[in-house]
């Protein structure tokens, strides 16, 4: 069986740090749907030109843009001893999707986690970090649809009993020492 993680988290929760930390000593890939349209925007693909407006703006691509890429990406052979899922699912037909899809490639999603962080201290991390899309702005929108389209997956897994919260608003190394005793227990 090949055992997956996935994040929740609102952006700057630490999803993409403890997700390469965590894929580095598990010796599973990161996938971060983020960094693969950041990736299809810098080589001018055709994804990457219909995702660019919408990341822009801090909303999420729409569902027809990442649910083919998500099935190819989990099919590919370095994923048969597990992958860690950063940024992926984002809502619920995303999620519901995925089940589906791990069904039927006969893998599991073993643990979810929730990492929280208080909205003003995402917002200092974030302005922090810079990226293009790390304006006030769009960081006020993407901690919206954040709210509004991702968070009910927390009770989404709570209720498959897949669910841990982990204190993300503390050091990293603190936040990777307890996820490596989660996915080691
Ligand atoms: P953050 O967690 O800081 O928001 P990401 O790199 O995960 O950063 O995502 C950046 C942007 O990429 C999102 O605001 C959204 O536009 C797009 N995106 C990433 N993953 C998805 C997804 N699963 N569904 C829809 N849009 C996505």
């Amino acid at each position: 069986m090949k055992n997956g993680l996935i994040f929740l988290g609102p952006p700057g929760s630490g999803k993409g740090t403890q997700g390469q930390v965590l894929a580095k000593n598990l010796q599973v890939p990161h996938i971060s749907t983020g960094d693969m349209l950041r990736q299809a925007i810098a080589d001018k693909t055709a994804l990457g030109e219909q995702a660019q407006s919408y990341m822009d703006k801090g909303e999420l691509v729409p569902d027809n843009l990442i649910l083919d890429l998500i099935r190819e990406r989990l099919s590919q052979d370095d994923t048969k001893n597990g992958w860690i899922l950063d940024g992926f699912p984002r809502n619920v037909a995303q999620a519901e999707f995925l089940d589906k899809l791990l069904l039927t490639i006969n893998h599991q999603a073993k643990w979810t986690v929730n990492l929280e962080v208080p909205d003003d201290a995402i917002v200092e991390r974030l302005l922090l970090r810079g990226r293009n899309d790390d304006t006030e702005v769009t960081i006020r929108r993407r901690l919206e649809v954040y709210e509004e389209q991702t968070a009910p997956l927390i009770s989404y897994y709570q209720e498959q009993g897949k669910l841990h919260s982990v204190d993300g608003h503390q050091a990293p190394e603190e936040v990777a020492n307890i996820l490596q005793d989660l996915v080691t227990a």
